[in-house]
């Protein structure tokens, strides 16, 4: 039997070494008393959520953030020990899920904490209180609202307050007046609270890395934990190098030579202008690999090569500048030699910020972990399994 942990070679590289130096420079700079908390939500913006939790825990986090209580599940369900915080709304019927896996929730409203409270039973659930200073996402936002919740607590032993927060919307601008603004505003809202008791935290990637303190005495660190900037705005402030944990990889399936004249791909908008070498690579456009990127162009022998046409489903088409053996290395995120297409080129081209692009790149692609340049394990959810090589 072949045992391959994935039979198309198209591949996302995770380097889990990375992870933990991103994680490890961090943490020097807020503090060593300072908690990290890795946010791993949206299988930690698409690089495998249990792989890179495990990796930044071992590098000193000292909890993990999810977007919904079904991550939260599937990684408690697959081994993860750690305070697990859902950032996100659940909704108060769940609370007891939450506690059966004990899974910190986020209270982000007074009636949320009285439905919680009503649903809870018996049934202990730990949850950080969200306090809104001008996201106006989720969150108490006023002084009434914060002493009803803590007498809402008074008379809800179950309901456990670990900690507070909030959330910035304009960390990673180069103006910091609404940053500054926030900041006052929940220093003022959370002044009631027993803070000594709890995890106070502020700060995401872009306010954790341009603040020399204040971090309260924890950090949600997660764009950046992916050697990723939170923005160009910001790159100066950057206290330290990040190193990007994501590479995407795949081969020439097909080279053929065609003839001045004949086109490439549907609709036929590519017209060869000369006889033309033209390699086939197995990703599309439902790998996440959208067909707004038709006419950017990939690594193959450490050189940029041009798409040809239309990016299909499934495959797509590259100018070659010579014949190539079918099975040739082609680069679509990451470097040959010394040229690197990175997360930020490929956003740009794409209209959008760097966050989206490794969270759209689907799980149809295997996630291949690497640490210190060896292959850990290959995660593929299409073959269910998760094959040591
Ligand atoms: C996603 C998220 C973060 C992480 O932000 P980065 O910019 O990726 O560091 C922090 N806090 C909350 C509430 C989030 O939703």
């Amino acid at each position: 039997m072949n045992t391959a942990s994935f039979y198309r070679e198209t591949w996302a590289e995770i380097n889990l070494s990375a992870i933990k130096e991103n994680v490890t420079h961090m943490k020097k700079h807020i503090g060593q008393n300072v908690h990290l908390m890795a946010v791993v939500k949206a299988n930690a913006y698409g690089h495998g959520d249990l792989e890179v939790g495990k990796a930044a825990l071992e590098a000193g986090a000292s909890c993990l953030a999810v977007a919904i209580l079904d991550e939260a599940i599937s990684l408690r369900k697959r081994g993860i020990t750690a305070p697990i915080l859902v950032l996100g709304a659940v909704p108060p019927e769940y609370v007891q899920a939450a506690a059966e896996y004990d899974v910190t929730l986020t209270g982000y409203s007074v009636e949320w904490l009285q439905e919680a409270a009503r649903h809870l039973g018996s049934a202990t659930v730990p949850f950080h209180l969200k306090v809104d200073t001008g996201m106006n996402r989720l969150g108490v936002k006023t002084e009434e609202e914060i002493q009803s919740v803590l007498k809402i607590l008074s008379q809800n032993p179950g309901l456990v307050c670990k900690g507070v927060f909030t959330h910035f919307a304009t960390a990673d601008e180069k103006n910091r007046d609404y940053f500054l603004f926030q900041f006052d505003r929940f220093k003022t809202l959370i002044a009631p609270l027993p803070l000594k008791e709890l995890m106070v935290h502020c700060a995401n990637s872009a306010a954790g890395l341009r603040l020399k303190k204040g971090f309260f005495n924890a950090v949600r660190f997660g764009i950046s934990m992916y050697g990723l900037r939170p923005s160009a705005d910001i790159q100066s402030e950057i206290p330290f190098q990040l190193k990007p944990a994501f590479a995407l990889h795949s081969v020439l399936s097909h080279v053929k030579k065609i003839r001045k004249g004949e086109s490439v791909s549907y609709g036929a908008t590519y017209t060869a202008e000369k006889d033309q070498w033209i390699g086939t690579v197995p990703i599309g456009y439902a790998d996440g690999w959208l067909r707004k990127l038709s006419g950017t162009s990939v690594l193959i022998g450490g050189k940029r090569m041009n798409i040809a046409g239309r990016i299909c489903m499934d495959q797509l088409m590259v100018e070659l500048d010579q014949s190539y053996p079918p099975g040739t290395k082609v680069t679509l995120i990451g470097s040959q030699k010394e040229e690197t297409i990175t997360m930020d080129e490929i956003a740009g081209r794409l209209g959008t910020i760097n966050y989206e692009v490794p969270c759209t790149i689907s799980s149809r692609v295997p996630r291949m972990f690497l640490e210190n340049e060896s292959i850990m394990e290959v995660r593929n959810p299409l073959l269910q399994d998760n094959t040591s090589k």
